[in-house]
């Protein structure tokens, strides 16, 4: 089975303020931990960037949304390749072990699977300053990427050119079987300064 990821890195960072996966943590770039599990479990990776930053042939000019960075990748992709992960570059800590889960829950038979932690915070559901209703967070998991996917099962999901904050939640849409693996609670996503210190703690 030939495996390829592609890793999404063509975000603007606006709430971080700059670009964060060009930021340094543990001595390396955010983007190049990223890269680095992705090619280690992986036969090819496909590296989504920012148009200016497109420096050679394994990368793409990402788009306006992380959707569209997605298909940009997506469309680099070698046809023959069975299974395809989606990792998004602001994720430096994934670690290997969990591309190796994601993708042999879909060797065995899902059409895409998703690293999953419990969900520690009560959740409730508002309108405006309301609160509506409280959701049993015993039901819920916060997802993260590496995201394994059946090659045709990802590619389908994006024909329709859907737009959505994860790439499962499009498989979801066309009916598609997704499963949950155990995430990792280090493996936070890069989203306020705050958290570079504490990556910078796990990755050392
Ligand atoms: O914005 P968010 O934190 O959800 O971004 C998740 C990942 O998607 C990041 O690695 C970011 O660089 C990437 N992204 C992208 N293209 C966009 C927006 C986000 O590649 N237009």
């Amino acid at each position: 089975m030939k495996v390829w990821a592609i890793v999404v890195a063509a975000g603007r960072g606006e709430r971080f303020g700059r670009p964060k996966q060009y930021e340094l943590v543990a001595g390396r770039r955010v983007v190049d931990w990223s890269v680095d599990d992705a090619r280690e479990a992986c036969d090819g990776v496909v590296i989504v960037v920012p148009p200016d930053r497109v420096e050679d042939g394994s990368c793409v000019a990402g788009g306006a949304s992380r959707s569209e960075s997605v298909r940009n990748g997506l469309a680099a992709v070698p046809e023959d390749a069975d299974v395809i992960v989606v990792h998004d570059a602001a994720r430096p800590a994934a670690g290997v072990g969990l591309f190796h889960a994601v993708i042999d829950a879909v060797r065995a038979g899902a059409d895409a699977a998703v690293p999953g932690v419990p969900v520690t915070d009560t959740i409730k559901r508002v309108a405006g300053t309301e609160v509506v209703e409280t959701i049993d967070r015993a039901t819920l998991v916060a997802v993260q990427t590496p995201q394994a996917f059946r090659a045709s099962a990802l590619r389908a999901a994006h024909s329709g050119g859907g737009d959505a904050t994860d790439d499962a939640a499009l498989v979801e849409r066309n009916g598609g079987r997704v499963v949950v693996v155990p995430g990792h609670v280090a493996n936070r996503k890069i989203t306020e300064p705050d958290d570079l210190e504490a990556l910078e703690a796990v990755l050392r």
